[in-house]
């Protein structure tokens, strides 16, 4: 162990991830805290990290209250009627009123913006989304927060967060190693911003073996968001509102430019509106859920999912209209070149040109995240102007722990964030850990040396395991005393795909099947003591995936707590298939004690703000 040096770092503010939120963080704790010392820790590089990695043809998020285009109440009721009306309506909101500022500086900041050349205003996708030329939108943002931040250390997985040695469940740091050079490194903070994006390939994905990585969401998110905070013990949820995309086939391609922008529809194999076909069916397990427009997103796959169920597949996108129009031709093309260039070459691969053939949609594996169309996350304090009092305990954005703060997909219960939501989420959470520090909440903070002497240990195991473990292999490279990251992933994703609602099950499962997951889980959990790591970067998929582990059992926790099948095309529970408002018209909620490691579950009550709002406005 002595051979990985240890670098200790003593600050103020300390952002884990420095992707769309981590750099809204960073860049927003140095206006609050101008002598603060802020740092952030990224695992990848933050020029080129998180799901923005690639770039982005739309902010997804953006009001237009300067030109009366939106209001964020819109934004709150857009957001709860696509998610069934399971929404944190008082974090949708906060974040609603704050985005346009954030979007006006991503423009200060030089990112080419799309404009309509009648208005003036910016480029309109859809009522929520404005058009970019955004292949360097994340260098972007990286600047901003490389000019704000004390230091970034870049290629270091935080694997733990520190709690204080002197009061009970207050944050203490956090510790995590070099990826390149093996070097641990201890970092003590009075607060600390998780903003470690979602989990992807905690569910085997529909591409394995030959196209192994290709996904819709980042290959690279593997949940620490949610391991680091259960971990300690902070409350979840909504962690069963995993997302399903229906996306085109292979290569993943977004689709919103393409139905909203192109104007491109969907039909069957037959060239038949499918949709419609499954209206009373869907009627029957959701009630008037099905009339609300624009139609749920879960609603929409589950109509998909059951065509193809029904022999009515391929389903295709119909390009074939809108691509005879030169300028929508080349919109369908650049929308991948800013985004997902690999769906192009495999449009070229496949021999598929959009002008003369329609692509073929799937629907994805299901992906755990915060800041989409789900609202998988951290239980955090709202906004002490806006939230009731079961959703404000003193800092916008704590978790239930005291100086552990979350944003972006860390974040629960607040969907439709995006890439400007979640920066704006970031600039939230900074500025109340600057608040937190300031009001002296983090004086006398203790880390005892024996916590991260501990922990550094723990880390480098696998590397000690794979050492030993190496030299009982006789033949090949199967090891009777320890298993690969690469192994323990697969039967991760086997676990969750089979009795957590994968694609194998056509995203089905029930009370059965979960506890049989979690039994798999478990054992899994116990073989994971013995992974082996051949190197620093077998060491960071060592510790992604049991990331992923932790994860996927408090997902299966909270889809065997939710009685009902509240988000068909999301996944199903099959002994409960129908929506149940009058026993589930709430938030879930969860907590995993650090000791025993057992969950505990609750409901909370969801309330509807916005339109208390309003009724009260009208009385
Ligand atoms: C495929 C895809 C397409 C999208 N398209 C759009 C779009 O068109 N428009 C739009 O507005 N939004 C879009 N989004 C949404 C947007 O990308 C997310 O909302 C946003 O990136 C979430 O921000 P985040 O900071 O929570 O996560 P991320 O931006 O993913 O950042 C998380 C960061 O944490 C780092 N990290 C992870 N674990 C650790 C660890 N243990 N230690 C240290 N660092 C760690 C990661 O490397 C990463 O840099 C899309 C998302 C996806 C996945």
């Amino acid at each position: 162990m002595a051979k990985h040096k240890t670098h200790y770092e003593d600050c103020d503010v300390l952002v884990v991830g420095g992707g769309m939120a981590g750099t809204g963080a960073t860049f927003e704790a140095r206006h609050w805290g101008r002598d603060m010392k802020i740092i952030c820790v990224e695992k990848a590089n933050i020029d080129r990290s998180g799901a923005v990695a690639q770039g982005l043809y739309a902010i997804n998020c953006y009001m237009g209250m300067q030109w009366g285009e939106n209001q964020p109440e819109d934004h709150v009721r857009y957001a709860r009627n696509d998610l069934m009306g399971m929404v944190r309506e008082d974090l949708g909101y906060d974040m609603a009123r704050h985005v346009d500022s954030t979007v006006h500086m991503f423009d200060e900041w030089g990112l080419p913006m799309m404009k309509n050349e009648k208005t003036g205003r910016y480029l309109r996708e859809g009522k929520w989304q404005i058009m970019i030329h955004g292949e360097s939108y994340k260098p972007i943002v990286a600047e901003a927060a490389k000019k704000s931040a004390d230091k970034i250390y870049n290629r270091i997985m935080i694997t733990h967060l520190l709690m204080d040695d002197e009061k009970e469940n207050r944050i203490g740091g956090a510790v995590g190693f070099n990826m390149r050079t093996g070097d641990y490194h201890v970092f003590k903070a009075k607060a600390v911003i998780v903003a470690a994006g979602g989990a992807s390939h905690i569910f085997k994905p529909r591409a394995v073996g030959e196209g192994m990585g290709r996904t819709w969401y980042a290959p690279w998110s593997n949940g620490s968001a949610y391991a680091l905070p259960i971990q300690v013990g902070a409350k979840m949820t909504q962690m069963e509102n995993r997302i399903v995309l229906c996306r085109f086939k292979d290569g993943y391609g977004p689709v919103g430019a393409y139905f909203l922008h192109l104007k491109t529809y969907t039909q069957n194999a037959n060239g038949e509106n499918y949709e419609k076909k499954w209206y009373d069916h869907t009627k029957e397990m959701v009630g008037e859920y099905i009339d609300h427009h624009p139609t749920p997103t879960c609603l929409r796959n589950h109509a998909f999912i059951q065509e193809v169920q029904a022999g009515g597949g391929p389903i295709h996108m119909v390009t074939k209209e809108a691509f005879q129009d030169p300028h929508l031709e080349t919109v369908g093309w650049e929308n991948f070149l800013g985004m997902t260039v690999g769906q192009a070459v495999v449009w070229a691969s496949q021999n598929i040109d959009p002008k003369y053939t329609n692509p073929e949609l799937t629907t994805s594996e299901p992906y755990v995240m915060g800041s989409h169309a789900t609202c998988s996350g951290a239980w955090v304090s709202g906004p002490e102007d806006l939230s009731p009092p079961e959703y404000f305990w003193g800092y916008n954005r704590m978790l239930t722990v005291d100086g552990l703060f979350g944003a972006g997909d860390t974040v629960g219960g607040s969907a439709h964030k995006f890439s400007s939501g979640s920066f704006t989420e970031g600039r939230l959470a900074a500025k109340a850990a600057c608040k937190y520090i300031e009001d002296k909440k983090a004086d006398g903070i203790k880390v005892n040396e024996k916590q991260y002497t501990d922990l550094k240990e723990v880390i480098y195991k696998p590397l000690e395991n794979y050492t030993v473990g190496r030299n009982e292999i006789t033949g090949g490279t199967v090891s009777p005393s320890y298993i690969s990251p690469i192994q323990g992933l697969q039967r991760l994703q086997r676990i969750m795909d089979e009795y957590v609602g994968g694609i194998a099950t056509n995203y089905m499962t029930n009370e059965n099947m979960l506890n049989r997951g979690l039994e798999l889980l478990k054992w899994l959990e116990e073989d994971l003591e013995n992974v082996g790591a051949e190197d620093y970067h077998q060491l960071m998929r060592a510790w992604e995936l049991k990331h992923r582990t932790v994860t996927s059992q408090c997902v299966t926790e909270h889809t065997k707590f939710r009685k009902e099948t509240r988000w068909p095309g999301y996944y199903y529970r099959g002994d409960h298939l129908k929506l149940d408002d009058e026993n589930w018209h709430c938030l879930t909620v969860s907590r995993r004690d650090p000791k025993t490691k057992k969950f505990t579950m609750e409901k909370v009550p969801v309330y509807h703000i916005v339109d208390e709002k309003k009724e009260k406005k009208a009385s």
